[in-house]
């Protein structure tokens, strides 16, 4: 079986979806591996690197493709990129099938059976396989070390001969698993941290890492289906944005993180709120690349409004790249394992799994996703 690992063509993208450490997994799982030529220069990991391991580099991504049966890529590839890999080969991504039902079209088309990691069901036995949290724990992380970057100020307090230097106070919208690490971070570089969601779950949570947790009294819980938030009713939005108005004055730093499922982000900061703010206040908008939960986001710039600074980069992950491809191989590998027979190193994969049935998205010819079917084109 050969197993092949693509070059990401996409702008920013500077992660890759096998490493050194993985491909030695998957080679001792009795597959040979194809490392497309600066696969994992983006993360600083030189072809070398993976030939030390039992890879082989291909020079070009046709020789990468040719002949693979299972394709590991981080971001969907075009499906001209493809051509060459047998027949009903594996393609294992962040697809991003959501909008962009002509492309996963185009991937039935080329024959390729593709597997969209971010549709993995969150239970327990998937938690080693989650792209979603490990890639979302990063860009929490990523968050409170950009503000800090652009921030003029310190964050932690500092009692120096000088004078005493007051701590920023940081404030993150959306306590899930994204929250939770800017939280922590902020935290450990000594800022005073309070944070909101809609779900009452995340208070406990946010208490625990030394925050403190701000809910209106309007909104009770607002807690929907698998644990993730529900929209908010107009009086529940409505309420939470008085609570926020009166609190994001005295911020140093916001970060928001507010997402719904399958919905836009929730807009949680008006032009109007923000000119509450001190000149030098920084926020980071990590819900950028589904809207954006600040009204001035501008995906992928830094908008300055008034003296603070919106920043709005929406692959935070890929800005910290070397740890996140190590999580994300490490996610990958995991789920590979699964679908290969180890005593015979092919792929054998139970179409029944109900973690291959919840990603897979196209399959002999056709988009068979129940999500994605319907509007195929
Ligand atoms: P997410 O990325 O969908 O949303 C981020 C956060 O924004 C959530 O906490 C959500 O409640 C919050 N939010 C939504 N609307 C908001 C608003 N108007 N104002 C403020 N906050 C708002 O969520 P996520 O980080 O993927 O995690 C959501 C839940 O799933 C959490 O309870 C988490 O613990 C759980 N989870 C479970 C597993 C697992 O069991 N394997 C894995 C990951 C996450």
């Amino acid at each position: 079986m050969k197993i092949a690992v693509l070059r990401e063509t996409v702008s920013g993208e500077h992660r890759v979806a096998a490493t050194p450490e993985t491909v030695t997994k998957l080679i001792g799982l009795g597959a040979q591996v194809s490392v497309e030529t600066g696969a994992g220069s983006g993360s600083r990991i030189p072809d070398a690197a993976f030939t030390a391991q039992g890879a082989a580099i291909a020079p070009t991504v046709s020789a990468a493709v040719h002949g693979a049966d299972l394709i590991l890529t981080v971001r969907r590839p075009w499906a001209g990129r493809l051509a060459g890999a047998n027949p009903g080969a594996l393609l294992i991504g962040a697809l991003d099938p959501f909008g962009n039902d002509a492309e996963i079209s185009d991937l039935a088309r080329a024959g390729i059976t593709a597997i969209a990691m971010e549709l993995m069901p969150r239970i327990t036995r998937a938690q080693v396989m989650d792209i979603l949290s490990s890639q979302a724990n990063l860009a929490g992380y990523q968050a409170v070390i950009e503000a800090s970057a652009h921030f003029d100020r310190a964050l932690p307090m500092m009692m120096t001969a000088a004078g005493t230097v007051r701590p920023a106070k940081v404030f993150v919208m959306g306590a899930g698993v994204a929250g939770l690490q800017a939280i922590a971070t902020a935290r450990r570089l000594g800022a005073v941290v309070s944070a909101t969601d809609v779900r009452a779950a995340a208070g406990e949570q946010v208490e625990s890492l030394g925050a403190k947790f701000i809910l209106t009294e309007a909104l009770k819980d607002a807690s929907g289906v698998g644990g993730y938030a529900r929209e908010l009713t107009l009086a529940e939005s409505e309420a939470q944005a008085a609570l926020v108005a009166g609190h994001i004055a005295k911020q140093d730093i916001v970060i928001t993180t507010a997402l719904i499922p399958g919905r836009p982000a929730p807009k949680l900061l008006s032009a109007e709120m923000i000119e509450t703010m001190t000149s030098g206040a920084i926020i980071v908008d990590l819900a950028a690349e589904r809207g954006g939960n600040v009204e001035l986001t501008r995906p992928d710039e830094i908008v300055e409004h008034n003296g603070i600074r919106i920043l709005g980069f929406t692959n935070l992950a890929s800005r910290i790249p070397a740890t996140a491809s190590q999580l994300y191989a490490r996610n990958l590998l995991a789920f590979t394992e699964t679908l290969i027979d180890k005593s015979t190193g092919q792929l054998a994969i139970d179409w029944n799994d109900e973690l291959v049935r919840a990603t897979v998205l196209t399959r002999d010819g056709a988009v068979v996703h129940p999500h994605f079917a319907a509007t195929a084109a």
